[in-house]
């Protein structure tokens, strides 16, 4: 059975990766979970993709299976925190949950799972996000978005034939989630220049050293889920989303909880991340392009205590930002003669982080096009977005947790702001 190594000390034990790899599962049970009932947990357009298919390999092959449950494929299944508290009341005891279905079964199933303390198998049948393998699940607790923690599957079994079968914009989605781990490369880089985030070179090449091999071809599904997972190891050995994630991540987050609309449906977490990584990129280049003499001679002088206070309510003032985002905001602010001595780091590290952004995000304009070639959107309006609704994201991304990047950078030079009108 071709098994893929995954790391070592994370929930994660095994991963399958195969053109035909569900007749795989009664062995891993087997393996795995003796004596253990398989319960299926699917919805009617995954049961389709395969989960009937799960079941009748495991009744061919005479294993246990308790009646799988099928929740409607319309309206989807919502990422809520009761839903899966629903699940976890109904999971047979004495059974293992099979998760077959896209990022939401999982995110579901995987938080159940861990409220019941039994371990998982996920079977993914769209290569949409790298939530699968990572531990926590991103669900909507009393209506704002949360990360709930549990733990990781136990296995992952991803079946190609499956995956080939997704929509073709849960795909996009997928290569976009896995694209914007170039900028976040970058932003850590950003963090780790300024001491605030030091880079660990064993969790950075987890997802960094075979990256642009994996996005090479938006049509190798193979090899853009063996990107996404390997993320997902990298946040469970990082215990953070860190090697995932940066400001490109942070705008969408911020998308998230304003329940963004285009046409009428929620846009895609990747198609979030994609138009959130040309921002970022877009933010990069300005830096890049920006000289040491120059940067000194644009700086706005840093704001007061007060003034900064007031413009971080302005833009929090639909309060739907979660938990407490003025405080940690105004943590992150340096005022004052901690202002200037920030900016001091900056300019002494500004060559040389020019040299590591320039080198991480690689051919610049090829970057966009893979995105566009892959189907992802890079524009804001290809997301609904005005330009005001853009700069708002962009300037409240900055506010919403402590993870350093490119957006505090030029914010913490006196810069953010005209870097924003510049690309706008
Ligand atoms: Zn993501």
């Amino acid at each position: 059975m071709p098994r893929i190594a995954v790391p070592e000390g994370i929930s994660t034990k095994v991963f399958i990766l195969d053109d035909d790899a569900l007749p795989q599962i009664p062995a891993l049970l087997d393996e795995m979970w003796p004596g253990k009932s398989a319960w299926i947990v699917a919805d009617g357009n995954t049961w389709r993709a395969a989960g009937e298919r799960v079941y009748r390999i495991l009744e061919e092959t005479g294993r246990p299976c308790c009646k799988p449950c099928i929740l409607p494929a319309v309206p989807k299944p919502h990422p809520d925190y009761t839903l899966a508290c629903q699940l976890a009341e109904m999971m047979p005891d004495n059974a293992v949950p099979l998760a077959v279905g896209s990022g939401v079964i999982n995110d579901l199933i995987k938080t159940a799972a861990g409220i019941r303390k039994v371990s998982y198998c996920c079977i993914p049948t769209a290569p949409s996000v790298d939530g699968y393998t990572s531990k926590g699940s991103a669900l909507s607790v009393g209506g704002s978005k949360k990360t709930v923690p549990c733990p990781a599957p136990a296995a992952v079994v991803a079946d190609r034939n499956v995956l080939l079968t997704a929509p073709p914009e849960m795909a996009a989605a997928g290569y976009g989630d896995l694209a914007a781990k170039i900028v976040a490369g970058a932003d850590w880089l950003i963090a780790d220049a300024l001491k605030q985030d030091p880079v660990r070179p064993e969790i950075w090449n987890i997802v960094q050293k075979d990256l642009r091999a994996w996005l090479a071809d938006p049509a190798d599904l193979k090899a853009i889920f063996m990107g996404l997972a390997a993320t997902g190891y990298a946040m469970q050995q990082h215990n953070d989303s860190r090697p995932a994630s940066g400001a490109e991540h942070l705008f969408s987050h911020v998308l998230e909880m304003e329940h963004l609309k285009y046409n009428g449906e929620e846009v895609s977490h990747g198609f979030k991340v994609s138009v959130g990584s040309v921002i970022s990129l877009r933010l990069m280049q300005f830096f890049l392009a920006t000289t040491l003499e120059e940067a000194r001679r644009l700086a706005e002088p840093p704001l007061t205590v007060d003034a900064r206070k007031k413009e971080i309510a302005e833009l929090l003032k639909r309060r739907c930002y979660g938990e407490d985002p003025a405080r940690l905001s105004m943590e992150k602010f340096q005022a004052g003669d901690a202002a200037f001595v920030r900016r001091k780091e900056i300019y002494a590290v500004w060559n040389s982080l020019q040299e590591k952004v320039a080198r991480q995000l690689g051919d610049q304009e090829a970057f966009v096009k893979s995105l566009k070639d892959a189907g992802c959107p890079t524009t804001p309006e290809e997301i609904g977005l005005d330009r005001e609704q853009s700069i708002h994201g962009i300037f409240t991304a900055q506010l919403i947790r402590r993870r350093y990047n490119i957006l505090d950078l030029l914010y913490d030079a006196g810069l953010l702001k005209t870097a924003v009108e510049k690309m706008f």
